[in-house]
């Protein structure tokens, strides 16, 4: 089913959750456990995130070598698992950055053989590698211009032309969004146009940036609603587990942290801080819920033990089914 029916046929508030691939060569049974664990609270969706290759470097017997790999290859695989092994939704993520138009249309036909109908179109940061473009290939610079390759796709329009039973795809295309703005950009109303692009070229629905004060959000939506965005946007939200959250959150995702509950954390010994952040983040929920906000996303990562806390509080709160 597609991510937009789910959100229309929805009778009680749906938590969706969003995971992230093993390093290359790790073990995908750690993060089946974790598919495994979740599952019980019959998520409506789960996403898995997309990477890019990047730069690294290695101490060899040679010494220290530079190489490029995508360090968390697997999307599609899991992809495939979560909808067919598992029949929830899968919402793999696509990026333009690190990937040819050509090798996207492969991926979404790949998908479509899988049947799966949701993706979300997202660019990627810049990782400090940029991939040569083959000669005759062609890339997709914003996000934008993603969902468009993407709706072309879906009226039937592929990038080989002349394709033998070209029928058009069927994907529900959603996308991001930032409610304390993209770090690139200039201000957050410039920011809201270019996800109102997003929408206009075919984006069904926005998913945001993790935020832990919900006003933010609220504000957010306002602007976008002011701008002409009629689309859901999903609340991303993520659960602070430990003190160094309180460093990295900040540091990779340019985001404000409350300062309630900055100081909570601060005054806490560290074996609290994972009861603190658990609170704070059922409260969120219920609020959104109360504003009748009708589906949360979480991003999980690949630890399921405090989203476990976390549905528990819910059903103790009343705000999930017990
Ligand atoms: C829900 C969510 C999921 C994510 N999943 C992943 C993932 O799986 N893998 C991963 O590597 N990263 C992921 N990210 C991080 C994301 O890749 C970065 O935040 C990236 O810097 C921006 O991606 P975007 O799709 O928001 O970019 P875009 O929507 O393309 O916007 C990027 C910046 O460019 C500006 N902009 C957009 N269009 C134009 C234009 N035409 N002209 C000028 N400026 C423009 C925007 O205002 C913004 O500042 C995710 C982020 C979110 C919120």
């Amino acid at each position: 089913m597609k991510v937009i029916d789910h959100l229309k046929n929805t009778q009680e508030p749906k938590i969706s959750f969003e995971l992230i691939p093993p390093k290359r060569g790790g073990d995908i049974r750690s993060l089946l456990a974790v598919i495994d664990d979740i599952v019980k609270y019959n998520p409506p969706f789960i996403d898995i995130t997309s990477h890019s290759a990047e730069v690294v470097y290695e101490e060899t017997n040679h010494g220290i070598q530079k190489k490029v790999k995508r360090k968390r290859p697997g999307t599609l695989g899991i992809c495939a698992l979560i909808q067919n092994k598992y029949n929830i939704d899968a919402v793999p993520h696509i990026l333009t950055h690190g990937f040819t138009r050509e090798e996207t249309e492969d991926f979404l036909i790949e998908l479509s053989y899988l049947g799966i109908e949701n993706v979300l179109a997202i660019r990627g940061d810049d990782n400090g590698y940029q991939k040569p473009v083959p000669e005759g290939k062609s890339v997709n610079k914003y996000a934008v211009d993603l969902v468009k390759q993407i709706a072309g796709m879906n009226n039937g329009k592929y990038l080989e032309e002349n394709l033998l039973d070209a029928k058009p795809s069927g994907f529900c295309v959603g996308v991001s969004g930032y409610p304390e703005k993209h770090f690139e950009a200039p201000n957050l109303l410039t920011d809201i146009r270019h996800v109102k692009d997003k929408v206009d070229a075919g984006a069904d629905y926005v998913v945001t940036q993790m935020f832990f004060d919900n006003n933010t959000y609220f504000k957010y939506v306002e602007m976008c609603r002011k701008e002409g965005i009629k689309v859901p946007i999903i609340p991303g939200l993520k659960i602070l587990t430990n003190k160094t959250h309180l460093i990295n959150i900040p540091k990779n995702f340019y985001i404000n942290l409350p300062s309630s509950l900055v100081d909570e954390v601060l005054a806490a010994k560290p074996e609290q801080v994972l009861d603190i952040g658990v609170e704070w983040a059922a409260n969120q929920v219920l609020d959104l819920i109360n504003n009748n906000v009708p589906s949360v996303h979480f991003y999980i990562m690949q630890n399921s033990s405090p989203v476990i806390k976390l549905m528990n509080r819910l059903k103790e709160m009343k705000v999930v089914a017990a």
